[in-house]
Order: C-alpha cells, then structure tokens, then sequence
C-alpha cells in the first residue's frame, strides 16, 4: 500500500507559497492517494469485522464461561477472556465507524482478529485441547501476513550465522517483527511495505501541510496505535477505545 509515500518526505521543503485554505498540487496529490487507500482500505477492513461478527455471533460460548460450575481460576479467565474478546470487537466496530485515519482502520482489523484468536483460545481451554498460538503481526504493517518467529530455535540459529554475514541489515531486520516480505526488503536495504499515516506539519503560521508518515513515527498524544502496532501487542486498547480515547486524540493532531 502506498509504496511512493515517501516522496512526500522530497517534496516538503518544496511547497510553494499557497492562500490560507488552497491546497497545493503536491498536497492535492497527498490527499488524493490518501483517499484512495482509505476507501480500500475501508472495504477489506469492513468484510473482515463482519466475517468475525459472524463466528462470534453464531460460535457458542464454552458451558463453563455461561454458567461457572465452579469458581475455579480457569473459569474466571475464561470468563476475563470472553469478556475482552466481545470488547475488542465492540472497539473495532467503533474504530470501523469512527477512523479518522489509516491506523484506526488497521487497529479495527488487528482488533477484530484478536478477538476471534481470544475466543477460540477460551474455546480450545474449555475443550482440553492446547491453545493456538496467537498470531505475530508485522510492526511495519499489522495487516501483513504474520511476522516471521525470530525466536523458533532453526530460526535463532540461522539469524546467528547471518548475523555474522550480514550485520547491521540483519541486526535491523530482527529488531521487530517483520512478515517475509518486509523482512526481505529490510535485508536488501530497502524500505519495507509500510503502513502510513496522515499528520499535520506546520508549515508557517498560518499554513498547515498535511503529510504521509510511517505509522509509528506519529506522536503518541495524536495516534493510541504508534506504540503498540495498531493494537497488536497490549491488552488495553478495546477499553481505550470504548471510552472514546482514538477520537480525543485525533482531536488534538487537528489542532495542529
Ligand atoms: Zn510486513
């Protein structure tokens, strides 16, 4: 997805004097690719919630999460689990409604599928059966295929002997976790597949230009998504969200 971002970066020092609300070429062309990967983004995020409403609502809570047999540590994570995974999916259908940028979209996908794994994770428990393993998303884009585990025992040996052939790319390669591709493009030298996002750069005092950034390089007090790959890693972002903590923030890049 908007692999010729970063000619914005080459772009900005260049924007030539405008009147106060006319946009610029290279501006229009910013908005212009920025509304076009919105509303793709918009429809395959908006089938994916609404393939994972489908299971929860058809998929049957485990016996022992609907009526506790017992007040057994299990059942009270079950019920913890159960609660966060119908969270997490209220979060994404308000991320869904209410995205303001790029990042809100792929934090309603990244979400949605949580839920689906914390449920099925609730489900395999109550079965007896071992638990899936959680999928691990690729920082530079949470909607990428799962990161690669640098951690498996094959994979740690491998990195260790490329380590010694390559260096730094594969030190840079290994400090998050990548999906092959990104992985790929970081071994070659090249900027991976990143998500972008839209900021405010104050240009003078009374002209603004908005910009395309990778999603992690926006500052915490405008995204909740920067620090935790659009809801990939923490627990606390259905809560964030469900009390309204992404539409402040956006709020405050507005200002700008
Ligand atoms: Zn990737």
């Amino acid at each position: 997805m908007l692999r010729r971002w970063w000619f914005m970066e080459r772009l900005r020092p260049a924007v030539p004097v405008q009147r106060p609300g006319e946009l610029s070429k290279e501006q229009q062309l910013v908005l212009d690719e920025w509304t076009t990967a919105r509303e793709r983004l918009d429809r395959l995020v908006s089938a994916r919630v609404t393939a994972v409403g489908d299971v929860l609502r058809t998929a049957e809570l485990p016996l022992r999460t609907n009526r506790l047999a017992d007040n057994s540590g299990a059942d009270s994570q079950a019920e913890g689990d159960c609660a966060w995974a119908f969270d997490a999916f209220q979060a994404a259908g308000k991320l869904l409604d209410e995205a303001s940028d790029l990042p809100d979209l792929a934090a309603a996908a990244v979400l949605a599928d949580r839920a689906l794994e914390r449920f099925a994770a609730v489900h395999a428990r109550a079965a007896g059966q071992p638990v899936p393993k959680a999928a691990r998303r690729c920082f530079y884009n949470p909607l990428h295929t799962a990161a690669e585990d640098t951690h498996s025992p094959v994979r740690k040996q491998h990195r260790q002997k490329a380590r010694r052939r390559t260096g730094p790319r594969e030190a840079a390669a290994d400090r998050r976790p990548a999906c092959p591709s990104c992985r790929r493009a970081i071994l070659a030298g090249q900027t991976p597949d990143v998500l972008p996002a839209l900021v405010p750069v104050k240009l003078s005092r009374l002209r603004t230009a908005r910009v395309l950034v990778p999603y992690y390089s926006v500052p915490q007090q405008w995204s909740l998504w920067s620090v935790c790959a659009c809801g990939a890693y923490g627990d606390e972002w259905p809560s964030l969200v469900l009390r309204g903590e992404h539409r402040r923030r956006a709020a405050a890049a507005r200002k700008v």
